[in-house]
């Protein structure tokens, strides 16, 4: 039986009392929100933290604020099952409720967060394993050890980033506002992760998601989410891809986007297909070549439980019926 290390539980009662708390034990303490994923890998010894300071009690956090101006503001700690059911959601951003409805199950979903996803640790098959796996094979880079199994030439771990609300996020321009006793800072989600299975996000030990703020959408946007799982439910993806971009009055694709998750350590982009479609109206050639272009600069490495040829091949194929459906071919 894999049993929780141990460690001091802090329920701060406001925001504020959250922050001193993180500012003064940062280095030996996490946040924690659903802990779906963090009391997993507490349990497989990835984190041994002394103290774990819990979010439940913040108010703050777990609101869901829309505006005419701003758009909406959610709160670090709301579910995803509320995001999944909340009518103005499905209505105002229909693609951040179909991403979220195809995070793992309804149970892990009732608890886990928008905030927890947004920050989700990276996964590869020779990280997320117990103490005794690990040990037996000589540990890795990214915990305990000096070499990654998956590239040994690498001096850099090739983790991947896991979540399938990012890239939904990334095609409604969101950006993510964090706390710390210097204070509040924004950016935009798409400059928030680095290409690094170990340092993939840019936050610092003593700062707290507070908000992930979505703009208004422009008239004739659209998007949606393609999810590669080898179960409908519970499995993380193996790839997963977010597409979107304005229809203007001619019926012409602006701002194309295509975002996946599961290839590389951050969000991957496909620049080349984005100028590709830009200006033009979506015909089923245009989209066969955006997706081999996608597929092109998409190299899945052997860290899942599907080949990464096999994943890589499904890159052409999801970008191209994402697109399609987009186009209502
Ligand atoms: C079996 C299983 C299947 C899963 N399948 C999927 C899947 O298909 N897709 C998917 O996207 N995810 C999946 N997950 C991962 C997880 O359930 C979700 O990503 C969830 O959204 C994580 O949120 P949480 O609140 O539980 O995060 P936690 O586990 O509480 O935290 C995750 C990380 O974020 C940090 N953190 C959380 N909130 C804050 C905050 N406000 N400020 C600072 N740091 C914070 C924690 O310190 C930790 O490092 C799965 C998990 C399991 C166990
Ligand atoms: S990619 Fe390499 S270093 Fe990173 S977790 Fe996997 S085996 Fe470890």
């Amino acid at each position: 039986m894999m049993t929780l290390p141990k460690f001091q539980f802090l329920a701060p009662e406001t925001l504020k009392e959250a922050v001193e708390l993180l500012d003064k034990h940062s280095d030996e303490a996490k946040v924690i929100a659903g802990g779906t994923d963090l009391l997993v890998s507490m349990k497989q010894k990835l984190f041994t933290p002394n103290y774990l300071i819990g979010l439940d009690k913040l108010k703050e956090l777990k609101s869901t604020e829309f505006s005419d101006s701003e758009g909406l503001k959610l709160g670090a700690a709301v579910t995803i099952a509320e995001i999944t059911s909340n009518k103005k959601i499905q209505e105002k951003f229909p693609v951040l409720a179909l991403a979220a409805g195809k995070v793992a199950t309804v149970t892990l979903r009732n608890k886990g967060t928008i905030g927890g996803n947004v920050l989700l640790d990276t996964r590869c098959y020779y990280y997320n394993q117990s103490f005794f796996w690990r040990k037996s094979l000589g540990y890795c880079m990214k915990k305990d050890g000096t070499i990654c199994h998956v590239a040994p030439g690498s001096s850099s771990c090739r983790a991947i980033i896991s979540t399938d609300i990012v890239p939904a996020l990334i095609t409604l321009n969101a950006t993510v506002t964090f706390l710390s006793n210097s204070g509040e800072r924004t950016i935009p989600l798409d400059e928030f992760y680095n290409e690094d299975g170990m340092e993939w996000r840019r936050i610092q030990p003593n700062e707290i998601l507070v908000s992930v703020n979505i703009p208004n959408s422009p008239k004739g946007f659209k998007a949606t989410y393609h999810k590669l799982r080898r179960r409908e439910t519970i499995d993380y993806p193996m790839l997963g891809v977010a597409v979107s971009y304005v229809e203007n009055a001619n019926g012409e694709m602006e701002n194309p986007r295509i975002v996946m998750t599961a290839i590389q350590s951050s969000p991957m982009e496909v620049p080349e297909a984005s100028k590709l479609l830009e200006g033009k109206k979506p015909t089923q050639e245009l989209i066969a070549q955006a997706s081999e272009l996608a597929y092109k600069i998409a190299k899945p490495l052997d860290l899942t439980n599907a080949p990464p040829l096999y994943r890589k091949k499904m890159v052409r194929v999801f970008v191209k019926r994402a697109l399609e459906e987009l186009a209502g071919f």
